[in-house]
């Protein structure tokens, strides 16, 4: 089954509405997230959205899709999404409502990696750019080693039980960025496969004419 993360607010998009709801063509990102998870092969979908904002998401989504309130980060928003899918399905596979251009391949290689017997499984890209760290007053302290680094896009894919018990053990307060991180608290190792740049995150203004432009072509 499938838990769509879509309980941003999208500050950094500078929107008038959460980022989900912004259109892509004409349809939400968060449907484009739900129909890419769809096409890709899960059936059960349920979508993590803003409480205020249940009833736009409602309107935008398909009928069978199940709609829970989020939190106050995306952490606290995916608790409250895997404690909504019960326990119907041996894996879950958690997805940006932020990344709405994801192909189907991706999806069905992290579901291939689970039945192949992962845990956990995130689709990752090269990184390209020489990457650095850079200290408070903007001097660089030092190089990362390009060739080991990762980025790290969703879906990603887990065992449910093994997922369910790392969130059960993360302290409350700590808040990661994904799920992965979560897994990788309690020592469970994470498998990698290929993810694609049509996955990218909207996040800024610029990623959605990047997306627009993808629709179109
Ligand atoms: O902020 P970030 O880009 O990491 O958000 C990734 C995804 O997590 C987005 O799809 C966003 O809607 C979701 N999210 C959430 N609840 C929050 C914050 C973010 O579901 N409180």
């Amino acid at each position: 089954m499938g838990i769509v993360a879509a309980a941003g607010s999208g500050l950094r998009l500078g929107a008038d509405r959460p980022k989900a709801l912004v259109p892509l063509a004409g349809r939400p990102l968060v449907r484009w997230a739900v129909d890419a998870l769809r096409a890709g092969g899960v059936r059960d979908v349920v979508v993590v959205v803003p409480a205020e904002e249940r009833p736009a998401f409602a309107a935008v989504l398909p009928d069978d899709v199940v709609l829970v309130d989020g939190g106050a980060t995306r952490t606290a928003s995916v608790r409250a999404g895997l404690a909504a899918a019960g326990e119907r399905a041996d894996v879950v596979l958690v997805h940006d409502a932020a990344r709405p251009l994801t192909p189907p391949d991706v999806v069905a290689r992290v579901i291939e990696a689970l039945a192949a017997g992962a845990r956990a499984v995130v689709p990752v890209l090269p990184v390209v750019d020489t990457t650095v760290v850079v200290r408070a007053d903007g001097v660089i302290s030092g190089a990362l080693p390009r060739e080991e680094l990762r980025r790290v896009q969703t879906p990603q894919g887990f065992d449910r039980a093994t997922l369910v018990d790392a969130y059960g053990r993360l302290p409350a307060g700590v808040e990661l960025t994904d799920d992965a991180a979560v897994v990788h608290t309690i020592g469970v190792p994470v498998a990698t496969v290929a993810g694609d740049e049509r996955a990218a995150k909207v996040t800024v203004g610029h990623d959605l004419e990047l997306a627009e432009l993808q629709v179109r072509r």
